[in-house]
């Protein structure tokens, strides 16, 4: 289960702090619900992080043969909100060459409480982004994305997991649907100008695999000094396979079509093919009991995580929000990629089931120790909340909150619109307003069944 917040640990102490003649319990703003800076916390990030960093340095040094004496790598952890990236930009780490040559690789905090981000593995990731960096310069960021992204998986040893999470995602988009080759594989080399997610990386990874199988371990080395010194990724693939560029890409696509359909096998993810249909046909219980059903018979498979957020899906849709919350709280508490989004369907499953006071406080621990891209639902969830316990004045800072930072976002208008009717309740006092008559743009209907695939690229 996720750590207790600050916030609620106060709410719980309140009566005591207060005593009997307390008119009404703490409700958290959010300052008490996203991460600062001042959270004791940080001391033991930033040293487990220098940590990391420096031993990731020597694995990707090791690995690839390549050194840098001299270069200037820092690795800083800190806030998003500290760092101003906007509220869509969730990469949980990256890493940038700065105006004075030295390399830079930032890691979200945010990412760090919720165990989104694996340090070891992140670490020795981008320490392969910055080693590269440094050898390179400013070239480095020219090299086509599959090159700098496959060898930093294969360096980091995250390829199986990726191929994992690219089929999970798949089958959870897909509402149970057998994902195909094609959702999962778009060749190499990269379309410039396209954008490179985090399902691409699983197959830039399987490149680099093809070659340490064909070659052995010391040629992925090779191929990464020889690009270092300039010479373009097909090229050197070929050179230290002995094949030409034409024969590299074909034998790549071989491998991974073999590798994704091995995945997709051993994930048993055929199996909930039959849970889907149900879904789509409208019989949500069966479905939701069929989904629950692979759970139980295939523990350890890869796409698990995703059968249990469409089982959330099907009990919501059948009108049992508390086994949808049954279903999701396993994901919520993992380090799964679907971990933010169950996080913040729990928190909207509270609101609808009427529990106003349990939401807010789902909302509050999900934006302070989860990494959330949900952030401007959840605030909203959290707004919506405490006008309906009666508290405009708490809600306020919420819904300004939104109209400021998450201008953007589809919960702009609606804040808006509630911030008035909360301005209004204060100055009004007695006015009976239902907060309910504020649109809401979060209606169980309204909303796909699962959205986009979600795990951030973890750098760049
Ligand atoms: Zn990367």
């Amino acid at each position: 289960m996720p750590r207790l917040p600050l916030a609620a640990a106060l709410l719980a102490l309140t009566p005591l702090l207060l005593g009997a003649t307390s008119p009404r319990p703490v409700r958290p703003g959010p300052g008490d619900c996203f991460l600062g800076l001042s959270d004791p916390r940080f001391t033991e990030w930033r040293q487990a992080t220098e940590d990391a960093c420096r031993v990731g340095l020597a694995r990707a040094e090791a690995r690839l043969g390549l050194s840098a004496p001299g270069a200037r790598i820092r690795c800083v952890v800190t806030t998003r909100e500290a760092r101003r990236l906007p509220h869509d930009d969730w990469r949980y780490a990256t890493t940038t060459t700065l105006p004075d040559g030295s390399v830079e690789t930032f890691f979200a905090a945010e990412a760090l409480a919720s165990g989104a981000l694996r340090l070891p593995q992140t670490a020795v990731h981008e320490m392969t982004h910055a080693l590269l960096r440094a050898a390179m310069g400013e070239t480095y960021v020219a090299v086509d994305p599959w090159f700098r992204e496959g060898l930093a998986v294969w360096a980091a040893g995250q390829g199986q997991e990726r191929l994992d999470n690219a089929v999970a995602r798949a089958v959870a988009t897909n509402r149970g649907a057998t994902p195909t080759l094609a959702m999962l594989l778009d060749g190499l080399p990269s379309v410039p100008g396209e954008a490179h997610g985090a399902d691409d990386y699983a197959e830039d990874f399987l490149a680099f695999e093809w070659l340490e199988e064909r070659a052995g371990e010391t040629a992925v080395g090779a191929v990464a000094r020889r690009v270092a010194a300039g010479v373009a990724p097909l090229a050197a693939f070929s050179e230290e396979a002995g094949l030409d560029e034409g024969e590299v890409l074909g034998a790549v696509d071989g491998h991974a079509r073999r590798r994704v359909s091995r995945a997709i096998r051993s994930a048993h993810a055929a199996a909930l093919r039959s849970c889907g249909r149900k879904l789509d046909r409208g019989r949500s219980a069966d479905a939701a009991a069929c989904f629950d059903r692979f759970v139980a018979r295939h523990p350890g498979s890869a796409v698990s995580d995703a059968a249990r957020m469409l089982g959330a899906v099907a009990w919501q849709r059948a009108d049992r929000p508390n086994l949808a919350r049954e279903a999701l709280a396993p994901v919520a508490a993992s380090g799964s990629p679907f971990a933010d989004e169950a996080r913040d369907r729990i928190a909207a499953a509270l609101e609808r089931e009427g529990q106003p006071e349990a939401a807010l406080h789902a909302a509050c621990s999900a934006l302070r120790d989860g990494f959330t891209r949900h952030a401007p639902h959840l605030s909203f969830v959290a707004a919506r909340a405490l006008m309906r316990l009666d508290s405009p004045a708490a809600a306020a800072p919420w819904l300004e909150r939104i109209v400021s930072r998450y201008a953007a976002s589809r919960y702009a208008d609606g804040a808006e619109r509630l911030l008035a009717e909360a301005r209004r309740r204060l100055t009004a006092t007695g006015a009976d307003v239902d907060a309910s008559s504020a649109a809401s743009p979060h209606d169980a209907d309204g909303r796909p069944p699962l959205p986009e695939p979600e795990a951030p690229p973890p750098e760049r």
